[in-house]
């Protein structure tokens, strides 16, 4: 058992933050399934909400971009105009890995606690390691969101988005799609092009799409009216992209605010004729009750304007999200996770990413409330990958020096 530095995950944050601590020279070792949640819980065939210019994972000579790929690769490729296809984006990614962070190792932590100044992590195949620094990288893996209503129901008849990739076996099913964000709409959307019976059930009364955008140069008034960003276009995308270092300074109520409503519900432009083509929405009405009658589904339904009614469904899928909740990191020592302080049951990180316990780090979408919207997204990942790894190395060499000290 060697103390070293270890990142737990392997998606877009774990994967950039080993390619700058590889590129530095630093040891350390990085376990999980590689590009998971991209491989196999988003459904085939979506595309991506970020421009290709913001679905990149990072290293430190920002020699790896999507970019870069599609031009070695000859792939038609724009940096807002083409859409990028979950199946180009995995491709990308996993070359990636295969270039920059050959070392990773497709293990899953089955504990992390604390051990004499520093962490005891066990892997699934029982090897136990001693770190003096934890990356936490695990991104969306344990905080799907599933409605209360909908709890109760066998796990045959209801499941979340998360646990679908592969949509084919829903073809001639009757499939009832819960929620109204872009899961929502493109899993709906993607379900009936795989030959599904496909409703969406959204309490609000529209779904939002973003508008087409304007391909060409802009005008200088539409850059300084919505500057470019890495979330999109738009003022408060570019301040969240520019400064994330100040959000956490903002109240606590005004960061959940933010955090919730900005850049919330809406679908990328080109699925809205899509979706309308093979989907049929109920919009205004929310599921009060849920039970199984006969092998399927009975959803009770309440309109805005109070009326009630029936749908009959073989599945329903919440396609309701994710709540970062400490609390379900089940494979964290229930010391150490209560030893870290939390803000709305997320990390309150320092401005590197370190929470309360020191050497103990967060990033991606468990980062948000400290590091705001940005943190949602794999751009993000540009920003935390080399604030996380030069902090790291300094106390990495901190130690081996005081290690040498000890020795001479
Ligand atoms: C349907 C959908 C579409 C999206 N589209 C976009 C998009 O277009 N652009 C964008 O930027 N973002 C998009 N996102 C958000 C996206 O999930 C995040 O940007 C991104 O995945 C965050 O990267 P990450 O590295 O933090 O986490 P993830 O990609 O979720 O990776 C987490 C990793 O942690 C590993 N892990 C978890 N627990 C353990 C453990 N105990 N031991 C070992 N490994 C573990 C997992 O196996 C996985 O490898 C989308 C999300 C969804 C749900």
């Amino acid at each position: 058992m060697k103390s070293s530095i270890v990142i737990v995950g392997a998606g877009p944050y774990g994967l950039s933050i080993a390619a700058h601590l590889t590129q530095w020279g630093l040891p350390f070792r990085i376990f999980g399934k590689k590009l998971d949640t991209w491989q196999s819980h988003m459904p085939a065939g979506m595309l991506l909400k970020s421009d290709g210019f913001a679905s990149s994972l990072f290293d430190a000579e920002n020699k790896g971009s999507l970019g870069d790929y599609c031009d070695h690769n000859d792939i038609d490729y724009h940096d807002t105009d083409t859409p990028v296809g979950l199946d180009l984006f995995n491709k990308y990614a996993k070359e990636f890995q295969r270039k920059f962070v050959p070392q990773l190792e497709e293990r899953t932590v089955d504990s992390l606690d604390y051990a004499d100044g520093g962490f005891l992590l066990t892997l699934d195949n029982g090897e136990m390691l001693r770190a003096s620094a934890v990356i936490m990288a695990v991104g969306i893996t344990h905080f799907d969101a599933i409605p209360e209503v909908l709890r109760n129901l066998a796990p045959s008849l209801r499941s979340h988005s998360y646990a679908h990739h592969d949509l084919g076996g829903f073809a001639g099913r009757d499939v009832t799609v819960v929620g109204g964000g872009s899961s929502a709409v493109d899993l709906a959307t993607l379900l009936s092009e795989a030959q599904a019976r496909v409703r969406l059930i959204h309490r609000g009364n529209h779904l939002r799409f973003f508008s087409e955008p304007k391909r060409g140069p802009r005008s200088l008034w539409q850059r300084l009216r919505h500057p470019s960003s890495g979330l999109g276009p738009g003022l408060r995308s570019w301040l969240c992209e520019t400064f994330p270092s100040l959000f956490r300074f903002l109240p606590g109520n005004a960061r959940l605010a933010i955090a919730k409503r900005h850049l919330g519900p809406k679908t990328a432009w080109i699925m809205k004729t899509r979706f309308a083509a093979g989907v049929e929405a109920l919009l205004s009405q929310r599921v009060e009750w849920a039970v199984e009658t006969d092998g399927r589904v009975e959803l009770g339904l309440r309109h805005a304007d109070g009326t009630q009614s029936v749908a009959r469904t073989d599945h329903v899928i919440a396609a309701t999200g994710y709540a970062v909740d400490l609390g379900r990191l089940g494979f964290m020592a229930p010391g150490l996770r209560s030893a870290i302080r939390t803000h709305a049951n997320m990390p309150v990180l320092t401005g590197k990413f370190e929470t309360s316990v020191r050497g103990l780090y967060f990033v991606g979408p468990a980062a948000v409330d400290s590091f705001g919207p940005l943190m949602r997204f794999m751009v993000g990942a540009k920003y935390a990958a080399p604030v996380v790894a030069k902090h790291v190395a300094a106390g990495f060499a901190r130690s081996e020096k005081f290690h040498e000290a000890l020795q001479s």
